[in-house]
């Protein structure tokens, strides 16, 4: 057996090497540039970013407010975008494409999740035993009405004389058509008649957003993010049960 293997490999074999073997290049290493620089609103510490941060490299995560303000920059960022199209042809193909609708129609789609955590945060860090007094299920931070009620009594923050009358109106029209987009393909309906008080709609119609209108709707979420900051974490004034 060990006299057959030793046969076997007798037969000598010769590798000859006829080309030199192809040099391919290294990709290229492209760092991105640094677009921006962010001044962090909690600590008032300036780092790079390269996009819009949910953290700060010295103090972490973002507070609620901080964060909205900076979804509010993108927002209106994406809103002045079609300022900057000098081409007219291409800006009124983008126009005609539903492009810059469909940046309006969902920064209103947005703001109700964001008026949701600036009030859901303020709540429940200013009120004692707050997770008691929030009703188990449908979203209560996203209704108006709830929030309007649970800041005046729990946390002492009278939103529409804050904000006055006409702004919290706007919010409350905001956060409805925001429903009617959401919830029935942007067709009005009668609740959402029911819920504003002067409309130029009827049932059936298709609710048009504006950029004039999403731009109202971040005008109001920075009043409410400067009223919650006024008011900071001390107004906490849990009206006593009568
Ligand atoms: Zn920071």
């Amino acid at each position: 057996m060990f006299r057959h293997l030793q046969r076997k490999t007798s037969s000598s074999l010769k590798v000859t090497v006829s080309a030199r073997p192809a040099i391919r290049p290294l990709p290229d290493i492209v760092e991105k540039l640094s677009r921006r620089k962010f001044n962090c609103p909690d600590c008032r510490k300036t780092f790079v970013v390269y996009h819009s941060p949910a953290f700060c490299v010295f103090s972490g995560r973002l507070e609620t407010t901080s964060s909205v303000l900076e979804a509010i920059s993108v927002a209106r960022e994406s809103l002045a975008m079609e300022d900057r199209i000098m081409d007219a042809d291409q800006r009124e193909d983008l126009r005609a494409a539903g492009v810059f609708d469909a940046t309006a129609r969902s920064i209103v789609e947005q703001f109700a999740s964001h008026f949701e955590s600036l009030f859901r945060h303020a709540f429940s860090t200013r009120v004692p035993e707050a997770e008691s007094l929030i009703p188990a299920g449908g979203n209560p931070f996203q209704r108006a009405e709830f929030v309007e009620s649970a800041m005046r009594a729990d946390v002492g923050i009278d939103l529409p004389r804050e904000l006055g009358v006409d702004t919290w109106e706007r919010i409350c029209l905001t956060i409805a058509k925001r429903h009617v987009l959401i919830h029935n393909g942007g067709i009005v309906d009668a609740k959402f008649l029911k819920t504003v008080s002067i409309s130029q709609y009827e049932i059936g119609e298709r609710l048009m957003i504006t950029r004039q209108d999403a731009d109202a709707a971040l005008t109001d979420l920075e009043r409410l993010v400067s009223i919650l900051r006024m008011h900071g974490r001390s107004s906490a004034t849990r009206s006593e049960p009568k």
